[in-house]
């Protein structure tokens, strides 16, 4: 049974994607310069860092309707155009930390809707990012994650994107079902593929270090949809996976006679979780290392 010592090995991709980070730095640079910001929803799917922003003066609110404060944020999943105009009504100060590769699907969504073309959007249509560039069309979009469930189309032209978090190669199956269907009455087709790379690369580095480990921690918030898929991606491979918030819920029995353990972490999870993470595990394993 080796050494006695438990070794910890993280993913080599984990935790917040450059989109995330930029907008709880850009959140952080505002409080620090200007004080107090009322964030239009969480800037992050994790209690943690939403509590951090809040003790500085970040307030989550539901509507522009709600704010208080000088300021508004808009988070990384973006927003339609009526917020904007609201917040230029109210004559708010805006910090937009919309993700630039969100920023370019809205962008894409409004220019086909722009030059006449039926916009497809392949995502939940209930997700804040998916009702985000549904507004850039003007009501030329429709949002659906299945062929079997098309908007009527009476024929011309027809523009495809995708929520960014969604997978490339299920996005582009989405498109041949479509094309399939409604081929014949399409006159022009345009396919822009505006996933994002960032969330599929922590899927990879976890299923690499599925192959090396004895059991899984995905650190995360149980609101956060990627790091939910994130723990069921880890579970398919068949190694025990632990979806944990915190170090405090990891159990000594989880690691009782391992050698090898992996952690991960979901788009949405501070650095700081998984650091606390790790440790608890060395104190669990011996020195861990
Ligand atoms: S997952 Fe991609 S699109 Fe979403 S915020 Fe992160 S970098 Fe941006």
């Amino acid at each position: 049974m080796g050494d006695g010592l438990l070794k910890i090995e993280l993913a080599r991709v984990y935790g917040f994607c450059p989109g995330v980070r930029r907008a709880v730095e850009m959140i952080e640079e505002h409080l620090a310069r200007e004080g107090a910001v009322a964030t239009l929803g969480a800037i992050v799917h994790n209690s943690r860092v939403v509590e951090t922003l809040a003790r500085k003066g970040a307030t989550v609110v539901k509507s522009v309707a709600e704010i208080e404060t000088p300021a508004v944020a808009i988070t990384a999943h973006g927003a339609g155009h009526e917020v904007y105009e609201e917040i230029r009504r109210r004559g708010l100060k805006l910090v937009d930390t919309t993700c630039p590769i969100v920023k370019r699907a809205q962008e894409v969504a409004r220019d086909l809707a722009r030059e006449g073309y039926t916009v497809l959007i392949y995502g939940e249509e209930a997700h804040p990012e998916v009702r985000g560039i549904l507004s850039w069309t003007a009501g030329k979009g429709y949002a659906t994650m299945s062929a079997d469930d098309l908007p009527p189309f009476k024929g011309g032209k027809l523009g495809i994107v995708s929520q960014t978090t969604k997978d490339p190669e299920t996005f582009w199956g989405f498109v041949r079902e479509v094309i399939r269907r409604l081929h014949p009455r399409i006159k022009d087709l345009r396919v822009v593929d505006t996933t994002c790379p960032e969330t599929g690369r922590r899927y990879r580095a976890a299923l690499e270090l599925a192959k090396r480990v004895q059991a899984i921690f995905v650190v995360g918030s149980r609101n956060s949809a990627n790091t939910r898929k994130l723990a069921e991606t880890c579970k398919k491979t068949g190694v025990p996976t632990y979806f944990i918030e915190s170090a405090d819920e990891i159990s000594p029995e989880w690691v009782r006679g391992l050698e090898r353990v992996g952690v991960t972490a979901g788009a949405s999870t501070p650095d700081e979780l998984v650091e606390e993470v790790v440790e608890r595990l060395k104190e669990l394993g011996g020195d861990g290392r």
